[in-house]
């Protein structure tokens, strides 16, 4: 049978004041049950948006989604909203990155959980929707939960709201779990916690997870697979060890190399990307990295202002593919590359 998640051809435009934008072009990708996919791209890339779609969480008047979203073998582009909301929480969950504005400020943290599995298992009674707020909130960590459960968002540490987050999140056993830029507003202590944490509950759950994120970091400790997106489009996709270790893309270089080394407590590696992500509304043509591509010129004929790259395999197969001209992008990486960020 295909994975859990299977997503093809995804396309999605907005309309806006200054015309119409397309977030997310022809995206393919899939999830299998207990593997992670960390989808990584700097802001504006589509990395979101495209999981919004997969959640039915996009405006679904104003925009406008073609291609095929697979959750559990179930087309979900074109389900009617109470359709989709039965399937959201029931079998897939978002974890967002700012958990003060997810969780309501004038509720009490257990009953919002209370109310979270309430929804989805209507015939429970309140006292087992306590019961359960009070389980989850003890199985991501917080401690005295019978306690706890009392307490109101702002008597939360930062931590231990992002802890609550993924416990209402989990609280409905989903099969899978979106975590948009989970650990992003925490310290750096508080989010090699939270992706220990994330990593158990997977184990334990069996559950899907994709991880969206600007920090490679984050990927390297938790994503079987990567995608990389760039202006709405995949840029390079396959196993995360391929990617970390033999990544085809110059921006996906850009990425690597921009990632500062904490273990080493140093901002060695912190090269930063020249300029700035493409405006959406009048992409570049060609590659749509090429105006910020130092590579560029190792391609004949202008190619990579004038033509699409496809996305082809990678030199090592491995289910490995990358969208770049570059005739041997792996020699460039390693004689060129490595030895600026190692
Ligand atoms: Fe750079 Fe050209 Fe490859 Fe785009 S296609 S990433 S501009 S070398
Ligand atoms: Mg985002």
């Amino acid at each position: 049978s295909e994975p859990f998640l299977v997503v093809e051809d995804l396309t999605v435009t907005f309309p806006t004041e200054d015309g119409a934008v397309t977030a997310v072009t022809d995206l393919s990708y899939s999830v299998e049950m207990g593997k992670t996919l960390g989808i990584v791209g700097e802001s504006g890339s589509g990395k979101s948006v495209s999981s919004m779609a997969v959640l039915g969480l996009h405006d679904a008047k104003s925009s406008k989604i073609t291609g095929s979203i697979r959750i559990d073998g179930t087309e979900v582009v074109g389900l009617s909203e109470s359709r989709m909301r039965k399937l959201r929480g029931n079998q897939v969950a978002m974890i967002f990155q700012d958990a003060l504005a997810a969780l309501h400020p004038f509720y009490k943290i257990g009953g919002q959980l209370a109310e979270a599995y309430l929804q989805h298992h209507p015939n429970a009674s309140k006292r087992d929707a306590r019961r359960k707020a009070i389980e989850m909130l003890d199985r991501v960590g917080i401690p005295q939960p019978d306690r706890r459960v009392d307490d109101f968002p702002h008597q939360f540490s930062g931590g231990m709201r992002q802890r609550a987050m993924i416990a209402m999140g989990l609280i409905n056993d989903p099969s899978l779990l979106i975590a948009d830029e989970p650990t992003t507003a925490l310290d750096v202590t508080v989010q090699a916690q939270i992706l220990d944490l994330l990593q158990d509950l997977q184990r334990e759950f069996n559950s899907a997870v994709i991880i969206i994120t600007h920090d490679l970091g984050v990927i390297a400790e938790m994503a079987d697979d990567v995608l990389v997106m760039y202006a709405g489009r995949a840029v390079e996709y396959g196993p995360g060890k391929e990617i970390l270790t033999h990544p085809e893309m110059p921006y996906t270089w850009g990425l690597l190399s921009s990632v500062p080394d904490v273990a080493a407590d140093t901002s060695a590696r912190l090269i930063p990307i020249p300029g700035n992500p493409p405006s959406l509304l009048n992409p570049p043509t060609g590659c749509a990295f090429h105006p910020r591509c130092v590579h560029a010129d190792k391609v004949p004929a202008n190619l990579c202002s004038t033509e699409l790259p496809l996305l082809t395999p990678g030199s090592r197969g491995e289910g490995h593919v990358k969208r770049c001209h570059l005739a041997n992008p792996d020699a460039v990486y390693q004689a060129e590359v490595l030895p600026e960020i190692a």
